[in-house]
This record gives C-alpha cells, structure tokens and sequence, in this order.
C-alpha cells in the first residue's frame, strides 16, 4: 500500500524485469574498468520500503568517478563498485509496504551523488542532506549508475520535469547541482565578476551558464581552443583566461575587472594548480568556493591576505534535494544546457582516460 492515491501499483512490468544486466564494475581501486552483462539486478519483492528500482536511460560520467576508481581520496570507496551519480531514468518498481513515496512507477526521476540520507537528523534538518550520518553515495558507498538498473530510495530521487530529456537532464544531477548551490553560496549580487578555473570542463560549463542566469560576469579559465570556443562562442563567458599559455592569471583577472579583482572564485579544476592564485585575485571581501577535489591536495593560502583582504573560503559539496530540483528546473527552462557528447557504456574506460588528460570539453553521457 502506498500513501497516494494512484500510487497503489508497485511494479511496473514485473515480469520484464531481468535478473542480469549489462554495469561498469570496479574490482578494486587503481583497476580498469570491466564491463559485465550478468551483474543482478536487484529484484522488486527485494525491495524494503522505502526503496525503488529505476530503470536508467542515461548517466554522465563525473570526474569524481574517475577519482574513485583511482581510489584519490582520504575516505576509499567500498568495492567492488558500480560507479556513477548522474543518472536518469524511470521508477519500475517501489518496494511493499512505502507509506507517502512522493513518486509512483513510471515517473522520470534523477539519481545523484546522495542515493540516502536519513532527513531526519540535524544535519539533514538543517538541509546539509550530504552531511548526514547515514548518507549512502551513488556510485562510492553504494552502486551508483553506470549500469541498466539502479536501486534507489523514494524520497531521495529527484522529479524530471517534462521539457528535458533524460540525456540532456544527466549531468544537472551532479555537475549541475553542484555548482549552482555553489554560486548561490558565493555571496555576490548581480554585475560582480566570478572567476571559474575548471570552466570548459563538466562542472565548469554549467557554472559559466548558472552564472550568467545569476546576472554575474564571468571570467572563464581554462585550457585550449575547444574550451575557450565552448565557453566564449557558445556559453557567452565575459572574458577568458588559458592557464596553459598565460604566465600571470593574478594581473590577468585584475586588468580584465578594472584592477579590483574578482567579487568570487568558483573553483572546479580537479587539480590544485586551479586554487593556488585565486586568493591573490580575488578583491577585498570576495569569496573562494573550493569545489574541485583534485587528490592529495592541501590548499595553500596567504594567511595573512585571506586576513587583510577579508576573504571568505567555503567548500561546497554538492547539493539537496532541494538544490536538485532548483537546478533541474532552470535547465528544463532552457537557459542552462548541458553540452554533452553520447557514448555507450562499454567507452568508460576511455572517457576515464581522456577526462584524466582534461580533453573533454563539457561531459560525456552514456547510453545504456
Ligand atoms: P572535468 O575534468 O570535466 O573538468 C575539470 C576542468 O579543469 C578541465 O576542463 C581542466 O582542463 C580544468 N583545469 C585543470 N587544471 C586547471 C587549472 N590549473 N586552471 C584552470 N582549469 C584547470 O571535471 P569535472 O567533472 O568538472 O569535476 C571537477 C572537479 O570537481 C573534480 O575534482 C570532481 O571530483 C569535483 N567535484 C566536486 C563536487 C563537489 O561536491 N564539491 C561535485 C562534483 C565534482
Ligand atoms: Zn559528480
């Protein structure tokens, strides 16, 4: 039985469900990827209440997925894994006995980073949802999205509206998510400057187009033509930087804000050289959100100009619900689009490869 009306069905085509399943499986950190076609698929009459099975259409690939397959970070993830948190797809199951799910089978939903949080202790009262002492993570505690069923939780999923497709919906569930609730953190108003080291890449693209919805001037930094092509041409940055070529991004980013420096800096390279000047150019009150978590990195800043020029560093790790559903909806508006190019699941390797070398302009979505 299920709290709403309409809602008493719990499985949708119960008996074309299959047991296998193709998925992208890391046996252990610092291994390949191997792509199976007889992972299980957890079964409906499996199922606690509370839980669904979503059947994916799409995912993106995250640098963050790279990073747990190389195992970058302080806290390892459990393996073997199934990565992946920036899927989307459709309930075709919700387990016996949900009381009040807020999705029915057959709705479109998006799965991101946080697969469970409790929403009932303090840090999820307090909206920290990620911060939550019972979070289960897509695709790093439990298996995420780059396979062809995924289980989830009813009231963690995240409603697509109509007006987006799923391909285009995909990499909102993290890269999007994310640095909109960073900009939103970064405490400026409409016409400041934002710096975005990262800005041709997954995260960093959208950032550019959450900005602008946000009314702020972008100064996009990143390397090479595609990405300033990207960011320029199509994204409409304000001003671009190429940390390949220019020797000092301090003098850059003052002569290019009228030598005051930016307002704040959204930083999403997944390496450190990303951070290391931003405190230098930001002006006097200005924001650093720390975003990219490049590995074993430490962030190095001027204590004493963090000090005198009143500067504010905030890390920012992805989103909430709500966050989510703010993040969807302005896309599904059409004024933030995902630049992304499709490949099929078995390419992840590859996508691995080239992400490392930052060759990918935007994101890549796989087709399941
Ligand atoms: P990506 O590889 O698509 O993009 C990173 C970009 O940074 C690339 O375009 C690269 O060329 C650029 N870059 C590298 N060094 C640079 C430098 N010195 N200056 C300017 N740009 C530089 O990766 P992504 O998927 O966008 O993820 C970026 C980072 O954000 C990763 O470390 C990822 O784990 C992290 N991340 C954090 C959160 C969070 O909640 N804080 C969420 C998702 C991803
Ligand atoms: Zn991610």
């Amino acid at each position: 039985m299920l709290g709403r009306p309409g809602t008493a069905l719990t499985t949708l085509f119960s008996n074309s469900i299959p047991k296998v399943q193709k998925a992208a499986v890391i046996a252990k950190t610092g291994e390949k990827v191997q792509i199976k076609d007889d992972h299980p698929v957890k079964q409906p009459d499996q199922l606690k209440p509370g839980e669904c099975l979503v059947r994916l259409h799409c995912t993106g690939v995250c640098h963050t997925d790279l990073h747990a397959s190389l195992g970058d970070w302080p806290i390892p993830p459990s393996v073997p894994l199934v990565g992946g948190h920036e899927g989307v797809g459709e309930v075709v199951a919700i387990g016996k006995n949900t009381m009040g799910s807020p999705v029915k089978v057959g709705d479109r939903v998006g799965i991101k980073w946080v697969a469970y949080s409790c929403l009932n202790c303090e840090q999820c009262r307090k909206g920290l949802e990620q911060n939550c002492a019972d979070v289960k993570l897509s695709g790093y505690t439990t298996d995420g999205t780059f396979q062809q069923y995924v289980q989830s939780w009813v009231n963690i999923v995240t409603p697509i509206p109509e007006g987006i497709s799923s391909e285009a919906a995909a990499s909102v569930l993290c890269a999007g998510v994310t640095v909109y609730r960073a900009l939103k953190q970064a405490g400026t108003v409409p016409n400041d400057w934002v710096a975005l080291p990262g800005a041709g890449g997954g995260l960093g693209h959208l950032a550019v187009q959450y900005a602008k919805v946000m009314g702020l001037r972008v100064i996009a930094i990143d390397g090479g033509e595609e990405k300033r092509r990207l960011c320029m041409d199509m994204l409409g940055a304000d001003a671009w930087i190429d940390f390949t070529e220019t020797k000092d991004i301090v003098s850059e980013v003052k002569r290019i804000t009228g030598g005051r420096g930016a307002n704040a800096a959204v930083v999403t390279a997944a390496s450190s050289g990303g951070y290391t000047q931003a405190v230098d150019y930001l002006r006097e009150g200005g924001t650093l959100m720390a975003v990219g978590l490049p590995a074993k990195a430490q962030l190095n800043a001027s204590i004493f100009f963090t000090v005198f020029k009143n500067i504010c560093i905030r890390g920012s790790y992805v989103g909430n619900r709500q966050d989510a559903i703010e993040a969807v909806n302005i896309a599904a508006s059409g004024r933030v689009k995902v630049h992304y190019t499709s490949k099929p699941l078995k390419e992840l390797e590859r996508v691995y490869e080239d992400l490392g070398k930052g060759k990918i302009a935007g994101r890549v979505v796989l087709t399941m």
